[in-house]
């Protein structure tokens, strides 16, 4: 049979673009399908209109009677959507998204057939919970879960689906979702930064996370990919030899785009704009075959629940276009990764960006205040942060000349650095009036000037002050935005809660003036906060050299990094905002482990099925091919044979020594892989896969790719490199 790669290929040659057609501009599509506050307006009248406001703004309950009038507007929009089912729509620790859809259609009595939905639906459901992680929290004999209505996220109908956004959460009330700990933590970080906005504007009564991810993906053809077992089943390539060229030409970043893809990106940013994604931004990433695309930022719940949607309109849109898109952080080796960019920033009712200088010198104390502190809750739980960014799969990305090491520090220009060195040197106590005109005048008073031609940007920074927001870019491009926004959110809520308290005693205690005491609590972290503070290239050695002289942590792997999901800093953290309980906390770093577990399991067996099914046959059909070859020569030059046969030989022999060494290391890593799975404390299991298993998936590759090299082309099996990476 012809290989499954050859029809692939040939199948390509037919094929042509799939064009895509919308006369329609963006801003008419926008939000077409999602149930709007402007479109409640419209179906409820103004009390209940104001309740549900209310709700949203200040987290006050829903009453029943108020969710039946909203359920049966949403069912009446919906309708006119054309929607014929309604589900939960969740974001369970799997990373992906989660629904059930029930019908609205129902029988009356005397099988009289309705459309119905009342508020009961609307505010909960109750899925079975039992075949999502959950780190233990579940009991065997309860496997009820709840998922919980979400009214900061409107509803949307996706297809013929009214889709309501969710929490998820046990029988017992334990989070089973990245949803709930990431509402919490806007919860607790409103309370803390409104307690400081009060000492610089009284107007501001609610202060909300902003966030705008920018993911980088792959696409790769359907067909090619079809004959790639380890794509299909791990996300990424676990064989090919490198093509002759790759990114070194640097020839695909912000080229043209490829009219197939961009064919692709059309439709999706249709799908995506009715569903009021805001997208922005595409463009081809530093990879061929890599890309990205960036919204406008919203408020972070809902930014969260978009990237989660917007992952799922790509793979749905990519098997239109006859793609596969890629996630995975590390697709191909020696080739650029995709990470998820995340712009966090922090706004208020009012209007204002606290991450923004102001045209006030107070107002920029209010922005120093927001940006000092959140470096002081970045330097706080550095660990924690590694940790909420780490995964097998980010793993090979992290520290490979291509995105920031697995250290986090903290970049913030040479502009920033300065106005933080002038502040340092203010006298201590109470400051002379003198002193504070020359403070207010020429340090605070010039941030906004210095920050307009602030142009220095670094990219090897995995936290960098952005002018208006910093950006996180360690995240992985798989992973939920919300595991490390939660944690970065409860990270700087714990220190604004902290720095309002040493305010208030300076102010009390110490008889201080507000912005003395603002002033002398700020610069009480200045010294400390030097030590994440990075302006160098973060990729180079003696930066590795660098930080572990600062003390700063540098973790070389998933389990290792997971440990500080549970440190008693960790936990204390989580408990004192109200994020997660120590039981929580302790389950999620259960599945975390688990899940590294059985990825890198799963790698393992995929790549022993795959040189034994695959390459292994391939490398011996060509060496019977050669055999038959010398056999002829021999035939015809008898003795004199090996003047031409002389390459053959060598070539038999080299096949036949990479399958003794593919053999060898599938035995071996198959026995060690068993030992392993007796291991039942799961931090020693996943460092075993780490430590014991992983070697061997390098090993055994390097043997596959060298028969790659060796082996007649028309034989190979799997896609290769130069076919997946330069389809188009
Ligand atoms: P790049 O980092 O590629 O240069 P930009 O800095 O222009 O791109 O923007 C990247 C992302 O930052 C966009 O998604 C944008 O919406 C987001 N962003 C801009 N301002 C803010 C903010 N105040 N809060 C959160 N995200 C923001
Ligand atoms: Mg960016």
């Amino acid at each position: 049979m012809q290989s499954l790669r050859k029809k692939s290929l040939e199948n390509l040659l037919y094929k042509q673009a799939r064009l895509f057609q919308n006369d329609e501009k963006y801003s008419a599509l926008f939000g077409r399908n999602v149930f709007s506050k402007t479109i409640l307006e419209n179906y409820v009248n103004k009390d209940a209109f104001n309740q549900i406001e209310k709700a949203i703004f200040k987290g006050s309950e829903i009453s029943r009677p108020l969710a039946d009038q909203i359920a049966v507007a949403l069912k009446a929009w919906a309708l006119t959507k054309g929607a014929t089912h309604y589900t939960h729509w969740f974001q369970p620790l799997t990373g992906g998204t989660a629904e059930k859809h029930d019908a609205f259609f129902d029988l009356q009595l005397f099988g009289k057939p309705m459309e119905n939905f009342d508020g009961s639906q609307l505010v909960q459901q109750e899925p079975d919970a039992s075949s999502f992680p959950s780190g233990g929290i579940r009991n065997t004999f309860e496997a009820r879960g709840y998922t919980a209505w979400d009214p900061t996220s409107p509803a949307f109908v996706l297809g013929k689906t009214l889709c309501i956004p969710t929490i998820f959460v046990s029988y017992t009330g334990e989070a089973l979702d990245y949803k709930t700990p990431l509402l919490k933590s806007l919860q607790s970080l409103d309370n803390a930064a409104t307690e400081i906005c009060k000492y610089f504007d009284k107007n501001i009564t609610k202060v909300i996370a902003t966030l705008g991810w920018e993911q980088e993906y792959f696409l790769v053809d359907k067909a090619l990919a079809a004959s790639r077992p380890d794509l299909i089943i791990t996300g990424r390539t676990l064989f090919g030899h490198q093509p002759s060229k790759g990114q070194q030409l640097d020839d695909h970043y912000f080229g043209s785009i490829p009219s197939r893809v961009l064919a692709y990106m059309q439709e999706l940013e249709f799908e995506a704009m009715q569903l009021g994604i805001p997208l922005k931004t595409r463009h081809n990433e530093v990879a061929p075959g890599q890309f990205e695309l960036a919204p406008i930022f919203e408020e972070a719940n809902l930014s969260v629940d978009h990237n989660s949607l917007v992952m799922d309109l790509m793979r749905k849109v990519a098997v239109k276009h006859d793609f596969m898109v890629l996630f995975h952080e590390k697709p191909f080796e020696g080739i650029n990764g995709s990470g998820k960019h995340n712009n966090w920033s922090l706004a208020t009712n009012t209007g204002v960006n606290l991450l923004s200088p102001g045209k006030t010198p107070m107002s920029n104390l209010q922005f120093l205040t927001f940006f000092i502190n959140t470096i002081v809750a970045v330097l706080t739980h550095e660990q924690l942060l590694s940790a909420s960014i780490t995964s097998a799969s980010n793993d090979h990305r992290l520290g490979s000349n291509e995105a920031p090491p697995a250290i986090l520090s903290v970049f913030i220009g040479k502009q920033l650095t300065g106005v933080l060195e002038d502040l340092e040197n203010v006298s201590k106590g109470k400051l002379s009036p003198e002193e504070k005109t020359d403070l207010k005048l020429n340090v605070i008073g010039k941030i906004p000037e210095i920050l307009l031609d602030n142009t220095d940007r670094n990219r090897t920074s995995p936290f960098a002050f952005t002018g208006n927001k910093f950006e996180f870019r360690a995240v992985g491009s798989k992973s939920n935005c919300a595991k490390s926004v939660t944690t970065l959110n409860a990270a700087v809520a714990q220190q604004l809660e902290n720095f309002g308290r040493e305010v208030q005693i300076l102010i009390e205690e110490k008889n201080m003036k507000k912005d003395d005491a603002i002033f002398n609590a700020l610069r009480d972290n200045l010294k400390d906060i030097k030590k994440i503070l990075f302006e160098g290239d973060g990729y180079s050695e003696e930066w590795k050299k660098e930080a572990l002289k600062r003390g700063l942590s540098h973790y070389q792997n998933t389990p290792q990094a997971l440990k500080a999901c549970v440190s008693k800093k960790s936990i204390s953290l989580f408990q004192q905002t109200k994020v997660l309980t120590e039981r929580e906390a302790i389950a999620r770093y259960i599945v975390d482990l688990k899940e590294y577990i059985y990825q890198i399991q799963i790698e393992s067996r995929t790549l022993g099925d795959i040189a034994r099914n695959h390459i292994i046959p391939t490398g011996i059909k060509y060496q019977n091919v050669l055999i038959e070859n010398v056999k002829g020569l021999k035939e015809i030059y008898g003795k004199d044979y090996l003047k031409f046969a002389e390459v053959q030989i060598k070539i038999i022999e080299r096949i036949s020594g990479h399958i003794q060494e593919i053999n060898k290391g599938i035995v071996t890593m198959v026995e060690i892989r068993k030992k392993i799975n007796e291991i039942k404390d799961e931090f020693e299991k996943a460092s075993a896969y780490c430590e014991k298993v992983i070697p061997f998936l390098r090993d055994i590759r390097y043997h596959c790719d060298k028969l790659e090299l060796v082996v007649d082309d028309d034989l190979w099996p799997l896609a290769k490199y130069r076919e997946l990476l330069f389809c188009r």
